[in-house]
């Protein structure tokens, strides 16, 4: 239970209206980083925020938690005077949508996939947790929904924001500056801070959270500042590492799998062992668990995702 316990603490605590008000945010400094001309990063509390600024108007992606608006508006206006015009979410969990239904009420349009709106619609219950978040007030639900993905024009940049089906859920998109060479990764990529997470009963697979990678690194060069959605910025040489790890994890539990092993003697073999991360917050057996189950019993939608192995070699 430890690790659940840490999960929570760190994931979704807070997502719930109720368990908002019992964490404390009092100390929580947020703290924006320019990482490109009109491209910040603001670091709070939860997933980090993607900041797009300039004379037309100012674009978020993702918002952390409720408490935290008022020093998101403030971290924002030390770059911009500009209201906050749209906020893109990554995925539905609670750390990336909680300032939804605030930056609405100040006039924001909420964009994200489809799947982000279905599931903060009505109660969910995340078995990793064993905890359910109830449905999102209708203020906090996105008003444009896209099933593939949707491009904006401002601030004389172009911004992709791209669906990746079945990955950390089934509703999570990247966000690609042309320009800028920015790419905001949501939670498919975890960095330098535990093994990532992926939530089963929303969807996730190893599979598509390896897809998910690739799909990335195809998208960024040499020099693109990558923001994961927990952890420092990246490069493109960090996000090959992470998805390299993915590769050889899903790999050797695969081979397990193959020679009619169970879970608890996949585990004991330590296929992730190597991988040392500073916190325990998933922790490998976790993880190795996370990818068992997927490969057992992949998501149903997940057909049309190009799977784990395609770039391994
Ligand atoms: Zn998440």
């Amino acid at each position: 239970m430890h690790a659940l316990t840490l999960l929570a603490a760190l994931l979704v605590l807070a997502s719930a209206p109720t368990a908002a008000q019992q964490q404390d945010f009092s100390k929580v400094q947020m703290k924006a980083k320019q990482i490109a001309p009109g491209v910040a990063v603001l670091f709070g509390a939860g997933g980090n925020i993607g900041l797009f600024y300039g004379e037309d108007g100012n674009v978020l992606i993702d918002d952390q938690f409720a408490p935290l608006n008022e020093r998101i508006v403030a971290a924002v206006r030390t770059l911009d005077p500009g209201p906050v015009r749209f906020v893109v979410n990554t995925h539905w969990h609670g750390d990336h949508t909680g300032g939804n239904e605030n930056f609405g009420k100040l006039g924001a349009v909420i964009m994200a996939h489809d799947n982000v709106r279905t599931r903060m619609s009505t109660d969910q219950f995340l078995r990793a947790l064993n905890q359910t978040f109830p449905a999102s007030p209708k203020g906090a639900l996105p008003v444009v929904t896209f099933a593939e993905g949707v491009t904006l024009h401002l601030n004389g940049d172009t911004i992709h924001v791209i669906h990746v089906p079945n990955a950390h859920t089934d509703g999570d998109s990247l966000v690609h500056w042309r320009k800028g060479d920015v790419l905001h990764m949501g939670d498919t990529f975890f960095h330098r801070m535990s093994f990532p997470f992926i939530d089963l009963s929303s969807n996730g697979s190893i599979d598509g959270l390896i897809a998910a990678v690739n799909r990335a690194l195809g998208l960024a060069g040499p020099n693109t500042r990558i923001i994961p959605g927990h952890g420092p910025m990246a490069s493109r040489a960090d996000l090959i590492a992470y998805r390299d790890m993915l590769v050889d994890v899903r790999t050797k539990v695969a081979a397990g799998i193959a020679a009619g092993r169970s879970l608890t003697q996949i585990q004991a073999a330590k296929p992730a062992a190597r991988y040392g991360m500073p916190s325990g917050f998933v922790k490998p057996d976790n993880f190795v668990q996370a990818v068992y189950e997927s490969l057992r019993n992949p998501p149903r939608s997940a057909g049309h995702s190009h799977g784990g192995t395609s770039h391994s070699h």
